[in-house]
């Protein structure tokens, strides 16, 4: 293995970080405000700068790392199948998808899977499968279909998806949007009842709001929302592209609660491994199986580099028992987390290793926080304004956790 000295003789001579970043911010589009620290090179739940400093990456790409930076067992799939097949398109079969499909059926205990790359893409495709259902199998008539969201959502950037934000920044200068969709509170059930009308076809939701803040919902939603959907024949779909994969201590997160199993599973970000971009939509027969071919698709979706990738991704994620060490670490984060004193802290929630601090408004905005974090070696960002997320990758250890906990209390006690 190169160390990390080698790495940045080869690859990184004499540049500053302010150099690669004044660099980045030159000649990139300006969508984004990143934490001012270069990252070079990364292993299990450390990350290093490219002038050698190490910090505990308490973001993981924001759950796309549960397997740790740069698994062993992830990165020789990756080395092995692009030394022997790399991308098809769907016009012919490979020889990844299917065991891949079959694994990820079996583990969210669906019929059919419908991979593709980003979990945007991912939410259109759901959205898309709930509206060819309406109109195929509930009998919606032509163009009518409505779908019901949440207040405080985000299932990503696209304009359809931002079109239903309830985010004044995501939607601004982006119109005009498509209709179809129709806005309730999260985690009030009896909204959701009273907005159902004979033209909805699904109700979109996250198990946890997690870029909306960490916001859980309260205990027993999700059975009454499937309960609901059931009595009305809405499609509950749930989009755990941030929760699902063992980040709050579950496989999916919609498992706290009982008999709450949707009828669309969105699924992206760790399924990739942390190292390529797979996402997916899984559903029974009766769901996935209103497609005929010609009507929905992508270039790179299903493909065997991202295929033969997410399969070990899966894999890791059983053999390793991450879901439950989730549970472990993050109960054990939580107790030591609601013992700090600060009045600096409005309240911490969450579940698993998915957990927001809450600030109080007179602390002002958490990336300050966050930025005395990083001088203390834990890369943290805030969501929102006031949350300052953790969200480590799921094979973190106990002296790990000590550690975080120790430099997030220098930071907010008192
Ligand atoms: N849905 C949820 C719940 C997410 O948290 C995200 C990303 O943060 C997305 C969808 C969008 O995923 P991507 O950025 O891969 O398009």
């Amino acid at each position: 293995m190169k160390t990390l000295s080698t790495v940045r003789e080869m690859e990184m001579p004499h540049r500053s970080q302010q150099e690669i970043m004044a660099q980045a911010e030159h000649y990139g589009a300006t969508n984004y405000h990143p934490l001012p620290v270069v990252l070079a090179q990364a292993d299990d739940v450390w990350v290093w700068d490219s002038e050698g400093r190490r910090y505990l990456d308490c973001l993981s790409a924001y759950s796309a790392v549960n397997q740790g930076h740069r698994h062993p067992r992830i990165v020789q799939a990756l080395k092995d199948q692009a030394e022997r097949l790399t991308l098809t398109s769907r016009a012919f079969h490979n020889d990844r998808m299917g065991p891949f499909l079959e694994r990820l059926c079996n583990l969210a205990e669906m019929d059919r899977a419908l991979p593709m790359n980003t979990g945007a893409e991912a939410v259109e495709t759901a959205i898309k499968t709930a509206r060819k259902w309406g109109y195929t199998v509930k009998g919606v008539a032509h163009d009518q279909a409505e779908i019901i969201v949440c207040r405080n959502n985000f299932h990503g950037r696209t304009t359809t998806i931002v079109g239903f934000s309830s985010e004044a920044q995501y939607r601004d200068g982006f119109g005009p949007f498509a209709p179809g969709f129709k806005t309730i509170d999260f985690g009030d059930s009896a909204q959701l009842e009273a907005a159902i009308t004979a033209n909805t076809v699904a109700f979109l939701v996250e198990p946890i709001q997690g870029e909306g803040g960490i916001v859980v919902p309260p205990s027993g939603y999700f059975t009454t929302v499937r309960r609901i959907c059931s009595r009305y024949n809405v499609l509950y779909i749930a989009d755990e592209i941030q929760t699902g994969l063992g980040r709050t201590g579950k496989r999916f997160a919609y498992q706290h609660d009982h008999d709450a199993k949707p009828d669309m599973l969105i699924v992206g970000k760790a399924l990739g491994g942390g190292v390529y971009p797979v996402s997916a939509v899984i559903a029974p027969e009766a769901v996935l199986g209103v497609f005929r071919p010609g009507d929905h698709g992508s270039t790179f979706g299903g493909n065997p580099l991202g295929a033969a990738v997410a399969d070990v991704a899966l894999q890791v994620l059983e053999d390793e028992r991450l879901a439950e060490r989730a549970a472990e670490s993050g109960a054990y984060l939580m107790a030591r987390l609601k013992k700090i004193q600060s009045c600096k802290i409005a309240e911490v929630r969450g579940r698993g290793l998915l957990i927001g601090i809450e600030l109080t408004p007179e602390v002002g905005h958490a990336r300050r926080y966050c930025e005395q974090l990083l001088e203390r070696g834990l890369l943290c960002k805030e969501t929102h304004e006031r949350v300052v997320r953790l969200a480590p990758p799921l094979t973190i250890r106990r002296p790990q956790l000590d550690f975080m906990l120790e430099q997030i209390e220098a930071v907010l006690a008192g």
